[in-house]
């Protein structure tokens, strides 16, 4: 019988033994990095993700995003110094990847997911899932108050926020990250006839990733002169900003998982919360411990000793993995200070 692999935590999630870190936030000599939010990225000698990763991190950090790249594309392995390396797509955002190890001598294995989703999505790949021995996995909404409506019903309430703010004679604006979950909207709203004008930052991302993505609607760069008849996306930073508080009459929704915290309207400080999440929530995170099947589960991010005492009742060897950023997140904010999720 194969031997465990060994985690720890160190400022970051390291497999030593295979001389691998995952998603450190600091420079690491060889670094697996899930995706291209700016919690999970740092310059490392040896960086390994998926293409579209490596396509992002260039675009949006230029030369910050320097180093040596090992792009996988998914699913194929990739053999080096008796590891087996495969990367899967985790359903966050585009080109956000899971990464699958196996040790070679034995065939001890380690799922790590990253960020992730099971639900399907407009503008990424499907997760998928592969059995491992060692589940690493992120439990941002790892509690039962977060169980998330079904799609059609968060697209309702979009819908309904557009019907309401244009009838009303007010500008729509979103609160969404812009990369990601910016994107989800758009493709979501593909079919519409809604013109957006975008932020910046939104309208450079969602230029880089076009070329990935199935459909998009009609999107300019913000305007302030041309705002009428418009569907503002800003990110969620941009709540307090100048630009927008000299537009007059605007309605604004933030897009977040955290949606279905009490208190997440006033904590924002807008008209609508709407539960649009690139992360599992609480029933998907289950649902991903009894598709991978694993001996022993390592909790990062959020609710983590939270979901390790549930797992544990449900039987399972399970362990928060250092403890970071829970009361953060619980207020929205990512390790960053980026509203996330
Ligand atoms: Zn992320």
């Amino acid at each position: 019988m194969s031997q465990l692999l060994s985690v720890s935590y160190r400022r970051g999630i390291h497999v030593a033994e295979a001389g691998l870190w995952l998603d450190p936030q600091f420079s690491a000599e060889c670094a697996f990095v899930s995706h291209a939010h700016s919690d999970h990225f740092a310059r490392h000698r040896l960086t390994i993700c998926s293409e579209l990763t490596h396509q992002i991190m260039t675009a949006r950090y230029g030369k910050r995003a320097a180093g040596a790249f090992l792009s996988i594309p998914f699913g194929e392995p990739l053999i080096r110094e008796g590891w087996t390396l495969r990367l899967l797509p985790a359903g966050h955002i585009a080109g956000s990847s899971m990464l699958h190890l196996r040790r070679e001598a034995d065939g001890a294995s380690l799922l790590y997911t990253g960020d992730y989703k099971l639900r399907s999505s407009s503008s990424c790949e499907l997760a998928r899932f592969e059995q491992a021995d060692t589940l690493v996995m992120e439990t941002t909404f790892g509690v039962p108050q977060y169980r998330f409506p079904p799609r059609d019903k968060v697209i309702g309430q979009i819908h309904n926020f557009l019907r309401v703010a244009f009838e009303s004679g007010e500008t729509p604006v979103f609160y969404a990250y812009s990369l990601g979950k910016a994107q989800e909207l758009l493709c979501t709203l593909a079919d519409t006839g809604y013109c957006f004008m975008l932020h910046r930052s939104v309208w450079e991302m969602t230029r880089t990733l076009a070329p990935h993505l199935s459909a998009l609607p009609a999107y300019e760069c913000f305007d302030s002169s041309r705002t009428e008849g418009k569907v503002l996306v800003f990110p969620p930073a941009s709540r307090k900003s100048q630009t927008l508080r000299k537009l007059k009459k605007t309605r604004t929704a933030m897009l977040s998982g955290w949606a279905l915290s009490p208190s997440a309207k006033y904590r924002y400080d807008v008209d609508e919360v709407i539960p649009l999440s690139d992360h599992a929530d609480y029933s998907e995170l289950l649902e991903t411990v009894t598709l991978v099947n694993p001996k022993r589960v390592f909790l990062v991010h959020g609710y983590t000793q939270e979901f390790a005492i549930d797992l544990r009742a449900r039987g399972y060897d399970a362990r928060a993995l250092g403890r970071h950023d829970q009361m953060e997140l619980d207020l929205g904010l990512s390790r960053s200070g980026m509203p996330t999720a």
